[in-house]
This record gives structure tokens, C-alpha cells and sequence, in this order.
């Protein structure tokens, strides 16, 4: 149950809130009794101001040495309410006159009246230390607040003691706790079911889609997810996930469009192979020449199978990211020098100029067999794809921070039209062209590997020119600081 995010929220959002309550009410609790108690001080002080008027006229009225005890109980008759309680003691703490039984101020005598005798004793033991004095008395059923202040009268001081019963208060204070003590939880039970079904409704989109992207597999990888709002969190989490499929789906349609080019390509030499292999096989007397011939075109398809082999693997490895390079130091210059040399031969066949033009030292940190590569890829088409008799030049030179590496035909070019589409995988513009002249190889992925190692060295490789004069293949590889530059 506590794996659902909507019972999760519910759960902190009561708890939180039960603990925001209840601190809450503790303050208020806190801060109401306070005002409370300093409402009656107040009260005690000003009911004692008036005492003592009225006491004072009282006093001159009177005379003989009771006077101030009979003006006291009139005072007191004056000012006597249903809850306060007044006392007056002279100096060495005997009572003088009160309003109902105190605990006799002297030490040993007997208790009376409700007020805790000891409670009170404490509170008239402090009288001593302070003018006046406010402090809480136990006694009678919520206990009282005491006041006490010191005053002069027929040339004698006096303790004057008012305590006010703090019943009400209290009742008023019970009223309130048991008010909030139903208020808090019910407010917490109705904040709580609000809360779960605020959360389910907000996490009601959350369920549709994951409802929805669970139906999304393989077969149905082109349905979306319905964006409800695409401006709320959301509609941005649901284009965020349409986005990723849009990016699975067509890496998904590369996958098997490669898958079906692959099988298609390595159809045609198996094909071959096992068609040539069975002829040989059906006659049962044949010359050694024949076989010799049927052997040549076996092996002849079994090098084209392992060519296109070879370069399906270095594609999904470098698809994969799992084409590791492996860089050193060696001259560029001195490299496109040994695959001219290595495709005259190839070049010799058809009657081509294989021309490389004088190149200054062009040193590089690359990997060199991925390097070598591409320009006999290069080179390769070059003389596959121009007529005998023509011409094949190759150019490196540096510029700026790059290599330049050019290599021009005078081939038939590329029709304008197929030219953005020569770097796809087993795309071939002249598809009768390419496998009838090749030399084992001529699936369409030669220039696909091509560009991959440019860009695999943070370079690039481009069609720079193609017209019915020939065609100019360029890579640009990034070069090392030029020592010139270095050193300014
Ligand atoms: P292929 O193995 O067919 O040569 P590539 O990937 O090397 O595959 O080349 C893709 C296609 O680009 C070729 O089939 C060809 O039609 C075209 N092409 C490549 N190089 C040249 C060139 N130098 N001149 C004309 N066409 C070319």
C-alpha cells in the first residue's frame, strides 16, 4: 500500500499537517493562558488600589486600636466578590482581618478554609522579600492567583493579600482544549480524504500514461501519448517521452531497414555460392578447368560475403560506440602516398592516371588502419566509377587547423538528385554499375564507413563536386598546432 505515490502524499501531507495542528494549538494554548493570567493581575492590582481607597477613608472614620480591622471588614463588604478572597496581616504575619478562613499566618497554627495552607504560607513567606507580589496559591478546585502588596496605615504596616479563584479561567481554558481536541481530528480526517483525492486526481494523468506507454511496444512503437496540457509538468514529462519514442522509432526503423539491406545484400553471394557449389556437384564428370573455374567464383563470392561481413561488423560496432581508435603519431602525407601506390595496380587495369600531388610533411595522431581505409575506399570508387583512360588526382594540403584531402575523378558523377543520399548505408546510385565492376566488395557501405571514420577523428568527409565531369570526394581531418603557430 505505501508503494503508492498517492498514499505516500496522503500520508505526508496528514502527518504534516497533524503536526502543524498541534503545535498550533499548544501556542495558542500557551498564549491564551498567558493573557489570561495577565488579565487577572491587572485586575488584582486595580481591585487592590480600591481596597486600600476605601480602607483608608474607612480608617479615619473609625478610631480606637480596632480601627483598621473594622475598616477592613468594610472594605472588604464593599469590595467582596463571589471569588476573591482578601486578607490583611500586620507585620509580624498575624491576621488582622479576612474575608473567609485563611491559613493563619503563623507557623504551627491550625490550616483553614480550602486554600492550601502550605501552598499559602509560601506565597506569604515571599511577602517578606518583595513590595508587591503576584504568585499562584493551590487551593480550592483550580487554585487562585495571589497578590499581595505592603501598606502603611495608622502608622503601622500591613500585608494586604487578594486571591482571586483562576475556576473560571480554567473552565474557560477546558472549553477551549475540548473544542480542539474534536476540532484537530476532524479537520484532519477531512484534510486527509481531501488530500488522497487531490492526489489521485493529479496523479490520474500520471496512471493514463503509464497505462498507456505500457501498450507501447514494438508492433505499435508509431502510437503517442495523449499531451493533455502541454504547458503543465505534466505535458512536458508526456512530449518528453513522445520525443524518446520518436528517437526509438526511427532508430528502430534504421535497425531493421539495415537488418533487411544486410540480408539482402548477403543474399545475392550466398545465393551464388550455393548455386555454383551445386552445379559442380550435379555433373559428374567434369574437367579441371571447370572445377578450377567453379572454384574461382566460390572464392571470388566468399571475399565479397567476408567484405560485406567485415564492414557490417565495423558498423554496428561504431553504431554501438564500440570501435575503440587507436591513435598514433605518423605523416598523413606519407600514408595517402602508400594507398595511391597500393591502387595503381587496380588503376593500371583500367587504363587510369592515378596522379598524387606533391604534399609538404603533414604530421597527424590518428589511427592510421582506420585512415588507410578511407582513402583506399575512396580511391577505390574513384577508379571503379571513371571510364577507362580517365584520370584520378589525389591532393593533401594543410589549411587553417585541417587537412584537406581531396580526391578527383573524371568519372560519370553522382546525378544531382542521389547526391544527398550517397552516404546512407547500402545505397548505391548505380547499383548494376557497382557490383558487376567491383572487386569483391560494392554493397553501399563504403562511403557510410568513410564518413564514420572522418567524423570518429572529429572530422568530416564531403562530396565536394559532382557533375557529368567527374566527381571530388574531400575529407577534412583536424591537424595538430603548426609549430609556427605554437611557438608565436
Ligand atoms: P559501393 O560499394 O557501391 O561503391 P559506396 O558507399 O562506396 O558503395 O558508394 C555509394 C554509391 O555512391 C556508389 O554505389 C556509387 O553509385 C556512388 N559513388 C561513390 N563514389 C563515386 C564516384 N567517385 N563517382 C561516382 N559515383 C560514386
Amino acid at each position: 500500500m505505501l508503494d503508492s505515490i498517492r498514499v505516500r502524499l496522503t500520508l505526508w501531507y496528514t502527518g504534516v499537517l497533524t503536526l502543524v495542528l498541534v503545535v498550533l494549538a499548544l501556542i495558542t494554548y500557551f498564549i491564551f493562558w498567558r493573557s489570561t493570567l495577565q488579565r487577572t493581575d491587572v485586575n488584582l492590582s486595580e481591585l487592590s488600589e480600591a481596597f486600600l481607597t476605601t480602607l483608608d477613608a474607612e480608617v479615619k472614620d473609625q478610631s480606637g486600636p480596632d480601627s483598621l480591622k473594622l475598616a477592613g471588614q468594610v472594605a472588604i463588604t464593599e469590595h467582596r466578590f463571589r471569588d476573591h478572597v482578601f486578607a490583611i496581616f500586620d507585620a509580624v504575619g498575624n491576621i488582622v482581618v479576612s474575608s473567609q478562613d485563611v491559613p493563619p499566618a503563623a507557623p504551627g497554627s491550625s490550616a483553614g478554609g480550602p486554600l492550601s495552607s502550605q501552598s499559602f504560607q509560601r506565597f506569604l513567606d515571599a511577602s517578606s522579600r518583595a513590595e508587591r507580589l503576584f504568585g499562584k496559591v493551590k487551593g480550592g478546585k483550580d487554585g487562585y492567583r495571589g497578590f499581595m502588596r505592603h501598606f502603611s496605615s495608622t502608622g503601622k504596616t500591613y500585608v494586604l493579600v487578594i486571591l482571586q479563584s483562576l475556576h473560571a479561567q480554567q473552565e474557560m481554558l477546558e472549553e477551549v482544549t475540548s473544542t480542539v481536541a474534536w476540532v484537530i481530528p476532524i479537520a484532519i480526517v477531512l484534510a486527509s480524504v481531501g488530500g488522497y483525492f487531490l492526489a489521485r486526481k493529479s496523479l490520474a494523468p500520471v496512471v493514463a500514461m503509464s497505462s498507456q506507454a505500457g501498450r507501447i511496444g514494438a508492433a505499435n512503437l508509431h502510437e503517442r501519448l495523449a499531451v493533455q496540457n502541454d504547458k503543465d509538468e505534466l505535458g512536458h514529462l508526456a512530449q518528453s517521452f513522445n520525443s524518446l519514442l520518436d528517437r526509438l522509432s526511427q532508430s528502430f526503423e534504421r535497425q531493421q531497414r539495415f537488418m533487411a539491406d544486410a540480408s539482402h545484400e548477403l543474399r545475392t553471394p550466398v545465393a551464388i555460392l550455393r548455386g555454383e557449389a551445386e552445379v559442380a556437384l550435379s555433373q559428374q564428370a567434369r574437367s579441371l578447368d571447370e572445377y578450377r573455374e567453379s572454384l574461382g567464383v566460390l572464392h571470388h563470392e566468399a571475399e565479397r560475403l567476408t567484405h560485406i561481413v567485415e564492414d557490417l561488423f565495423t558498423l554496428s560496432r561504431a553504431d554501438a560506440g564500440q570501435y575503440p581508435l587507436q591513435p598514433r603519431d605518423f605523416y598523413l602525407d606519407e600514408l595517402v602516398a602508400e594507398c595511391v601506390h597500393s591502387a595503381r595496380t587496380l588503376a593500371l587495369a583500367k587504363k587510369i592516371s592515378l596522379n598524387f600531388e606533391e604534399a609538404s610533411e603533414s604530421p597527424i595522431r590518428a589511427d592510421e588502419s582506420l585512415l588507410r581505409r578511407m582513402i583506399l575506399n575512396l580511391l577505390d570508387n574513384a577508379i571503379k566509377y571513371t571510364s577507362e583512360g580517365g584520370r584520378v588526382t589525389v591532393a593533401c594540403c594543410r589549411t587553417g587547423e585541417e587537412y584537406v584531402l581531396s580526391i578527383t575523378d573524371t568519372g560519370g558523377g553522382i546525378p544531382a538528385e542521389l547526391q544527398p543520399r550517397i552516404f546512407e548505408r547500402f545505397f548505391r546510385a548505380d547499383k548494376a554499375r557497382s557490383r558487376a565492376e567491383n572487386d569483391g566488395g560494392g554493397a553501399g557501405l563504403g562511403l557510410s564507413i568513410s564518413r564514420w571514420i572522418a567524423e570518429a577523428h572529429l572530422g568530416r568527409l564531403e562530396l565536394t563536386r559532382s557533375d557529368s565531369v567527374g566527381s571530388t570526394f574531400t575529407a577534412y581531418l583536424p591537424a595538430p598546432p603548426s609549430p609556427s603557430a605554437s611557438t608565436s
